[in-house]
Parts: structure tokens; sequence; C-alpha cells
């Protein structure tokens, strides 16, 4: 039995556009069919940068983020899956309302009512969280805390994005970060060939991207040496939307893989002409979940992983920003 601590560590945001604060807050406590979790790991992503920057509306306030979770459960709700003891993953997606249009009809991720952790419920930039079970996913054995933090949204809605791109076989990454250096691998072991697009100039994280597999790594501003079947955007550059679709062989699919993104500047309709598409990919289901989660550890998916102390979430933020890492950003616990 853990000591009863009535105060823990968290990172809070308490408006958008300031830095998280390290506070002392009440201990979460598990209420009925949820869990809590004393956290090992939570993973940084670039919704979070958004939801600090003040680019999404309506963050909860005050804010503990964080939605790439791994920890232990130390507290069952009543009616709760999982025991005292079991690892496992709480993702953005927390509590969907299950009788909506969406929702009866499979696609969760569209859920009117949905609450994301992290974002309207406290998330895991913190010694304890709680979450609702029922979203919460066993992590794979094979993977220490750090390397499955980031599978749970990079990995997790990457593979999302990844798998609306059907059966393409050229398939171009816009943003090398954490999602598409997890992605690649899954691409590369289903044979595909990945074409990787960096920032212009950036030459050693187009290196890291061949490292990783990718047939080809190149600036964004620069035309791929074949016609790309389908490209996923990572980036959150509206700029990249027509240079993808320039890229694209016919019938191809551009997939906007963020939640937020700057405005897309017009373009020429003969670029989206001839059976190309242009669409985004929105949270995920637990079924994405689940699937991915099965298939990680099968190719192996390797997640790189930079690691900051709790009290340097904002540092992680920063380097995020400023592209400082190859990989993935984990907040250890
Ligand atoms: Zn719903
Ligand atoms: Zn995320």
């Amino acid at each position: 039995m853990r000591r009863e601590v009535i105060r823990m560590r968290a990172m809070v945001l308490t408006a958008p556009g300031r830095p998280l604060e390290l506070q002392t807050v009440p201990d979460p406590t598990a209420g009925a069919g949820q869990v809590r979790l004393h956290v090992r790991a939570c993973g940084v992503c670039r919704t979070d940068l958004h939801i600090r920057d003040g680019e999404l509306p309506h963050p909860k306030l005050p804010l503990i983020m964080g939605h790439q979770i791994v920890g232990i459960v130390d507290q069952v709700g009543d009616g709760a899956r999982f025991a005292p003891g079991d690892r496992v993953g709480v993702p953005w997606l927390g509590w969907t309302d299950g009788t909506c249009r969406y929702c009866t009809l499979g696609r969760e991720n569209l859920c009117d009512h949905a609450r994301y952790t992290g974002y309207d419920l406290d998330g895991g930039f913190a010694e304890y969280c709680v979450a609702d079970a029922r979203y919460c996913f066993p992590i794979p054995e094979a993977y220490p805390d750090l390397q499955a933090a980031p599978l749970l949204c990079a990995g997790l809605i990457g593979y999302r994005a990844y798998r609306m791109t059907g059966d393409a076989v050229r398939l171009g990454l816009y943003g090398f970060g954490a999602a598409a250096h997890l992605i690649t691998q899954v691409a590369v072991a289903q044979g595909r060939q990945v074409y990787a697009f960096t920032s212009p100039g950036d030459t050693a994280r187009q290196a890291y991207a061949r490292s990783l597999g990718a047939a080809w790594a190149g600036g964004s501003d620069v035309a791929p040496p074949e016609r790309l079947d389908a490209a996923i955007i990572f980036a959150p550059v509206g700029a990249l939307v027509p240079a993808a679709l320039r890229a694209l062989a016919k019938g191809g699919v551009v997939v906007a893989a963020g939640i937020h993104m700057s405005d897309i500047p017009a373009f020429p309709y003969a670029i989206l002409w001839e059976e190309r598409q242009l669409r985004s990919v929105a949270n995920l289901t637990r079924q994405d979940g689940a699937d991915f989660l099965a298939l990680a550890p099968r190719i192996p998916v390797h997640s790189d992983v930079t690691t900051y102390p709790l009290a340097a979430a904002n540092q992680a933020l920063d380097d995020l920003k400023a592209g400082r890492f190859d990989g993935a950003a984990v907040v250890v616990i």
C-alpha cells in the first residue's frame, strides 16, 4: 500500500499563452468506472503545444495537460476494469457519450460530446491521474514505460492517418517528428516507400529519416523524385497542403493529421483535379488503439525518446516547437 498522499506535484496550465506552473494540488481519487494511475511517463505532443499557446479554444482551466500517459493502477473505482499493479496507457480520447449518431455508427472519434485527456480532463503531467478505465489500454509488455508513451498519440493517431492512405506504395510524410518516426517504421515494414519532408535545409532530420528506412528525404520546398500515391501532413503548416497536392499522382490522397494548422493558401483547382483527395483525421477510436498496440510489438516499432523531468515540461514543449530533438519527448514522473 502506498502512503496516503494528500497533495501531488503537477504542471498546471492556468491560462493559455502562459507557461505551465509547477504546483502541488490535491490527489485525484478514482470515481466509479475510473482507475487512478501512479504516472510513470507522459509523452509530449504537438497538441499540448497548441493548447498551451492558446491555439485551441476552451481548454478546461486550470488544466493538467498530457495525453500519452503510462502508469501503474493504484486505485480502482467501482466497476472499473484493471487491478492494482496493472500497467496501462491513457490516450487522448478520454470519454464519449456512447449515444450520439457518431458513437452509434462506430465513429466515436467524432463523438459530439467527447472529452479529451489533457484538454477537457486532467492529464498526465502529474504524479497521479484518474481515467475512465474503458478508454485505457493495457501496455504491451515488450515496451518500457518511456518507449510506450509516444505510442499513445503519435503512434495511435499517426496510425489512423496512415490507414487513410489505403494501399499507397509511395507515401510522403510532411513533418518528421514523433508520429512520422513511428509510422515510417510501420510503412517500411509493410513494403511501402517513404518520402520524408522536413523543414528546408534540415539535413540532420533528413539523415535521421533515412536511418529509419525512408527511401528519400528532402526539404518540403523540393519536389520528390517520384509522384506520391499519398501524403500525410503532420506539421501544422497550411502551406504544405498545396505542396503535398502538387506532389501527388492522380487519384492520390493528402491526409492532414494535426488538430490545428495555419491557414491554407489558395491553390488552383488543377492540383486537386484527377480525383486527388484532401481530408483530415480527427482523434482516435478505441479500436485504432487496440489495433496499433497489437501491431507495434510485432514490427517491432521502436520509439526514440528524449526525456525531461516533470518540472521541465515547458522546456520539452519549447524544444518540440524548435525541433531540437529527433523522435518524441517524454516527461518522466
Ligand atoms: Zn458520441
Ligand atoms: Zn497528441
